[in-house]
Formats: structure tokens, sequence, C-alpha cells
């Protein structure tokens, strides 16, 4: 596909962002150029939609970006899964051990949508931390997971994590940018990746 050469040439690289030895991936230039962002949305646009998917969760900050035009276009809600205590209602703690149905039904019924649940995950050094909003979406909705780029997997895994203790299926995850050496696609079990440009 044409289209994703141009997408691809958009992106600029920056070394050393945001320390020494990181090649930062700036997909700031790609939202500058009209034709290459249009087609980016419409690439996933084209792939998600008709396939009954109600939730389009975009991951902070740069899911935000590409995520509400995807959700518009296929006609879902967007989720957006934030940095913690970004989000307002009460943190409600929920065992990482995988919870039943009924238990997740009889939360959300008691404590509604205004509670936030969150995932932690491991960076380089230390952890980080998404959360989301348990009546954002209902057991048994059909949603992918957008975010810019995927590096070691570590917050698609955690974005699959949450949305599955929901009761959520994980059609995919998708991302402009993957670093395939980094071979965070093993992160994701049995959750599918969709890229559109792979980088060194
Ligand atoms: P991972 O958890 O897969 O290691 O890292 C992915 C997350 O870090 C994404 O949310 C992504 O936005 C951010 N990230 C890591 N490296 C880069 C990069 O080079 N460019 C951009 N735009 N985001 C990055």
């Amino acid at each position: 596909d044409p289209r994703i050469a141009k997408i691809a040439s958009s992106i600029r690289v920056i070394p050393d962002f945001p320390k020494p030895g990181i090649m930062f991936q700036d997909i700031t230039t790609l939202l500058l150029d009209t034709e290459a962002f249009k087609d980016t949305i419409a690439l996933f646009v084209d792939r998600y939609k008709d396939k009954g998917i109600s939730v389009v969760a975009g991951v902070e900050a740069r899911g935000f970006i590409f995520g509400p035009p995807i959700a518009l276009a296929i006609g879902a809600k967007f989720v957006p899964m934030r940095k913690p205590k970004k989000l307002p209602g009460t943190f409600l703690f929920l065992p990482l051990v995988a919870c039943d149905f009924d238990i997740k039904l009889h939360e959300r019924s008691q404590l509604g949508s205004w509670k936030v649940i969150s995932e932690e995950y491991s960076l380089e050094y230390g952890t980080d931390t998404i959360e989301m909003h348990v009546g954002a979406v209902e057991p048994g909705e059909r949603a992918i997971i957008i975010d810019d780029l995927i590096a070691t997997g570590g917050t698609l895994a955690a974005a699959i994590r949450l949305l599955e203790r929901v009761g959520v299926k994980i059609v995919e995850c998708a991302c402009v940018i993957e670093l395939p050496e980094l071979k965070g696609k093993e992160k994701l079990g049995e959750t599918s990746l969709f890229v559109l440009v792979k980088s060194a």
C-alpha cells in the first residue's frame, strides 16, 4: 500500500530523546501532514469497520490522538486509559487474579461507573500504572486498543488486562509504529497486534 511509505516518512526520528541512546519516534510530524494523518486513520477504519467493535480504548497520551477519529468513524465509543490519578472517581481495589463474570457484574451494579480500576506494569526502572472507569464498558463488549507505538509491550499488556478484568473481548491492539527488536508483541499473549510501520 503506497500510503504506508508516506506515513512512515512523515514520522520524525529524534536521537537521544528523552534520554541518551533513545531514538524517539515523533508522530507530531505525522499530524502536520494532513494526507498522512488522514491515511493513518483511514487504514485503521477500513480494518475495524463492520467487525462489531463498540469500544476504542486509547492509551494516554498519543492513543488519545488516533483513537477518537477511529471511534467516530466506526460508530464505537472512545474509552481513555489514563495515567494514574487523572480520572475522577474512587479507586477500587480488585485483586489481580481474574475474578469470574458474576463478581464483575456485582461490582458494577454496587459501585457504578465512577469507580476507577488500575493495572501496574514494569518499566526499565520501576513501574507505571494505567487506569480506567469500571462503568465505561459492559461485559461482552468488543474492543480494540490504540496507541501510537509499541516498544516493550508493557503498556498494551496492562491495557489488555484492565479491559479483560471487566469482561471485554479485545479484538486486536493497533499501533502506528512497532519497534520489533523489543519483541513487545510477545507480551500481548493471545491478542493480535496490527501495526502500520515497523521501525528499527
Ligand atoms: P512500551 O510499554 O511498549 O515499552 O512503550 C510504549 C509506550 O511508550 C507508548 O505509550 C508510547 O507512546 C511510548 N513510547 C515509547 N517509545 C516511544 C517513541 O519512540 N515514540 C513515541 N511516540 N512513543 C514512545
